[in-house]
């Protein structure tokens, strides 16, 4: 029996507490649940101001060498600055934690280490100090709140063989219905009580941490302990998502989910809920919403016992990346007796807990979780052996799953047949469906995953239209709620006026010098690169290229074309400044390559055995396949077996050999794995791999790394980390001081400086669809025809007006595949605005045609800005 009246518990996180704004919020919601009928008390759990928790950290690292008196300093200021802004004296308020941190890393220093129980003192003053704070602000405005210290409130389940480190750092409490708690807060004359997430005690009294994201945990264990009316988890993202809303934009919001569901999509890497939250208010039945602290309007997600509708259904589609997956085959007899027992027991002697298993009569196979089990190369190199004494085992790094998460999965298989098909050309490791029907998963290839992904989404949620579970998309969602609108800082923003003018001479792509200057800058000043090579074929444009030649970059070049456009516009340019990479070319191309004195990349052995006259006495660059390709579509991911590029390791013996015949020296080499790739190991990971082929080739003084560097395309998503690729390459050039390294991407020099401009013919309603139609279309350009490629579509005339449709932006050419954009969200257009498509500075206009015999768009450079270098 709940005792009356009832508690509602909101939980507040990291970035929903660190401005006044917020708080604001925070404040009006209080007072909104106080007024509710059924829950006339509240109780407020929230989490230490953002970045904080990972400051404190940086203390306890610090402090041993007495070295933690700026991160400090930053704490303590960020605080202040806060009480500034809300208003209250955050010296006074915060007193008592600003000494006890002062006095912990003194300590520690002169210690010289931190110890569990001391590291959990730290921590815990995050959440102390941000709700000191906020009870100081809230309580200023309604007058009923009181702080609480967390501590005083749960008490952790004691486990007196575990390690020091669980014990104090992530420990975890019982959830069960507290009555003296719930007797000792009817008693106070305030209905608010503001606490900590993530805190709480043991049996001697001491600080204890509940684990890392424990503060959803904290406000789980008191709305059992409270029997709650409801649990909110309040955060920066409307709710729990069709797909993961930063990779696939069209990912719509579930409205209201069951506990089952919510936790397999929390444990299958959707990250708005600590998965650990729900198994306490699953058992009290308790409600929980997640709702987003800067829309409070917006409705968010309902977990609870009851479902929409009773029926089979998919409800999402997730990937967790960073998967291993290890497979075994029996060395003894068919259907050998105890072969399961004796594998698993072996990871269990190296403490690896399995996630997924699939077994056939000679074969079993699992997958290891990354969030669950500490996976360097040498644990598991230590559990190859181990299991090589009862089986052979062959590890599989670099894997993800796909899973599709949902009820009763296995009864629709049949509807999901066409789904599946986007698997045929995927190598496959494994495929596991729950024994609880909650999910099918597929293991993949990391690389492909995320394309997967999407593609499953479009095929199992595009025509779905809104209902009970699917609200809108997350697209619809940013485009109208978030406070930015996606590239809000993008150059063009600024230059609207001369673009809207250029248009009016017809579809145009315009150039920003500003853009390619800055993107050439950022890859000439990496340390680590030696030369960058812009691959034209990404824009061939004169400008462009004089621009870029002026800046010290060099020329990739993929055909005879190539190179003589090259060669007429700088007939001075320097042979090391011009790259000839050639792929299944005729022999004329390459003695073409050689007598227009550039280095030629030799990407087969065919050229060496058919007509070794033309390389004899020559020196090459020699192009190899890494055997596994990136990218963001499968046809540009230009590695692997499948791939008709580079020569396979295999074949570099003997590559070797022909070339030691003629008197051919290899004096470079070259691999290029993809395009639009986003993380940031890739190219060392490349320079690795070349320096091991370097072994057959003793020449070798030059690693091409080849291009693929990404952009951001869709909004949200984060920028390649150019800073990490120096640093991950400065460490390789450590290892190897006299190898010159290489870049030769055309998509980051160009993409972002480009868009393409066209203006609105005729608008069309269909059904539920409303057609906005340019005057050019996939004559000027093709990638979203082509790879499915992704371009942020704006309504420039109407910049700043809220987007109102959601409309198939067209062009005029007769293929129903003439789409530039599939539902986006415009502004009303009317016949005349102009649309602007961003990034479409690469391969635009280099690919564009006169399909229809309609001329492709124009091409203008934009004036340099006044105010530029
Ligand atoms: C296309 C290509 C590049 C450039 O690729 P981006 O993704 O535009 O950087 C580099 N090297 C080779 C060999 C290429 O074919």
């Amino acid at each position: 029996m709940a005792t009356n009246p009832s508690w509602v518990v909101l939980k507040f996180g990291g970035t929903s507490v660190s401005s006044r704004g917020r708080w604001e919020t925070i404040a009006e919601v209080i007072s909104e649940r106080l007024t509710e009928e059924a829950t006339g008390r509240v109780m407020v759990v929230c989490s230490a101001l953002s970045g904080v928790t990972n400051q404190l950290e940086e203390i306890i690292a610090q402090a041993p060498r007495g070295a933690h008196h700026e991160v400090l300093a930053a704490i303590v200021q960020k605080h202040l600055r806060l009480g500034d802004d809300l208003g209250v004296d955050a010296e006074l308020l915060l007193h008592e934690e600003f000494s006890a941190l002062e006095r912990l890393a003194l300590g520690a220093s002169l210690v010289g280490e931190v110890s569990p129980r001391v590291q959990a003192q730290i921590l815990s003053c995050g959440e102390l100090m941000s709700t000191r704070l906020g009870a100081a602000f809230v309580g200023g405005l309604l007058k009923e709140v009181r702080w609480m210290d967390a501590r005083t409130l749960l008490r952790t389940v004691a486990e007196p063989h575990a390690s020091l480190r669980r014990r104090y750092l992530s420990a975890a409490c019982e959830a069960s219905i507290d009555r003296e708690l719930q007797a000792r807060l009817a008693g106070a004359s305030e209905r608010v009580v503001m606490t900590q997430g993530f805190i709480a005690s043991n049996d001697a009294g001491e600080s204890v941490l509940l684990g890392r994201g424990g503060s959803d945990t904290s406000a789980a264990y008191l709305a059992a302990a409270l029997q709650a009316e409801r649990l909110e988890i309040w955060t920066d993202v409307p709710g729990m998502f069709s797909a993961n809303p930063r990779q696939v934009a069209t990912a719509r919001l579930l409205k209201r989910l069951d506990y089952a569901e919510a936790q397999e999509l929390a444990t299958m890497g959707a990250r708005v809920l600590h998965p650990r939250c729900l198994g306490p208010v699953r058992e009290h039945n308790i409600a929980l919403h997640i709702r987003c602290t800067p829309e409070p309007r917006q409705e968010g997600t309902v977990i609870a016992a009851q479902a929409v509708g009773q029926g089979p259904q998919v409800k999402a589609v997730s990937a967790k990346h960073g998967v291993t997956v290890i497979s075994m085959e029996t060395l003894g007899m068919w259907q050998q007796v105890g072969f399961l027992a004796d594998t698993f027991a072996v990871f269990k002697e190296h403490g690896l807990s399995i996630d997924m298993v699939a077994t056939s009569e000679s074969e079993v196979s699992v997958t290891l979780d990354p969030m669950a089990n500490a996976l360097d190369p040498a644990a598991l190199a230590r559990l190859q052996r181990d299991l090589g004494r009862t089986c052979k085992a062959r590890i599989v790094e670099g894997c993800a799953v796909v899973s599709l998460v949902g009820r009763q999965v296995r009864s629709i298989l049949s509807q999901l047949a066409p789904a599946l098909n986007v698997f045929e050309e995927q190598q496959i490791y494994l495929v596991s469906q729950s024994a609880s029907d909650l999910n099918l998963s597929f293991v993949v290839d990391e690389a492909q995953a995320d394309r997967l992904v999407s593609r499953l989404h479009q095929l199992l949620f595009g025509e779905q239209g809104p209902d009970a579970l699917f609200g809108p998309s997350w697209e619809e969602l940013s485009g109208r709620v978030l406070p930015q609108a996606p590239f809000a800082d993008a150059w063009w923003r600024g230059r609207r006026d001369e673009l809207l003018k250029l248009a009016e001479q017809g579809a145009t792509y315009a150039y920003s010098p500003e853009t390619l200057r800055t993107q050439a800058a950022r890859l000439t000043s990496m340390a680590s690169i030696d030369r960058v090579f812009f691959a034209i074929k990404a824009n061939p444009n004169p400008e462009i290229l004089r621009l870029l030649e002026a800046r010290g970059l060099g020329f990739e070049c993929v055909s005879p074309g190539e190179v003589a456009h090259i060669r007429e516009l700088f007939p001075q340019l320097e042979t090391g400044r011009l790259l000839f990479t050639p792929n299944f070319a005729p022999r004329r191309e390459y003695e073409q390559g050689f007598e227009a004195g550039a280095m030629v990349t030799l990407d087969n052995l065919y050229p060496l055995e058919a007509w070794p006259e033309v390389f004899e006495g020559r020196e090459v660059l020699v192009r190899v396949d890494p055997g596994q390709g990136a990218g963001h579509h499968r046809y540009v991911r230009t590695a692997g077996p499948k791939s008709k590029f580079g020569v396979s390791v295999e074949e570099l013996p003997r590559l070797a050999e022909l070339a030691e015949q003629i008197n051919l020296k290899v004096v470079g080499l070259h691999a290029h794995v993809g395009s639009g790739v986003r993380r940031a190991g890739t190219w060392s990971s490349t320079a690795v791999f070349l320096a091991q082929c370097r072994a057959h080739f003793p020449d070798v003084r030059w690693l091409n790394l080849g291009g693929g560097l990404g952009v951001p395309e869709r909004p949200g998503q984060e920028a390649l980390d150019l800073g990490a690729v120096d640093a991950s390459l400065a460490e390789f050039k450590k290892a190897h001081p006299t190898l010159e390294l290489w870049l030769e991407p055309g998509r980051f020099l160009v993409s972002e400086a480009g868009v393409l401009l066209a203006r609105v013919t005729q608008l069309k309603t269909k059904g539920a669809y409303h057609y906005v139609g340019l005057e050019t279309g996939m004559n000027s350009l093709i990638r979203p025809a082509l790879y499915g490629a992704y371009h942020a579509i704006v309504n420039l005339t109407r910049q700043g007006e809220a987007p109102e449709v959601e409309a198939e932006i067209v062009g005029p050419i007769c293929e129903s595949g003439d789409v530039l954009g599939h539902a986006r969200w415009l502004p009303r257009c009317a016949e005349g605005d102009v649309l602007l498509l961003a990034n479409a500075g690469s391969y635009g206009r280099a690919m564009s045609s006169r399909y229809n015999l309609r001329e492709p768009a124009a091409e203008v450079m934009l004036p340099a800005l006044e105010l530029g270098e």
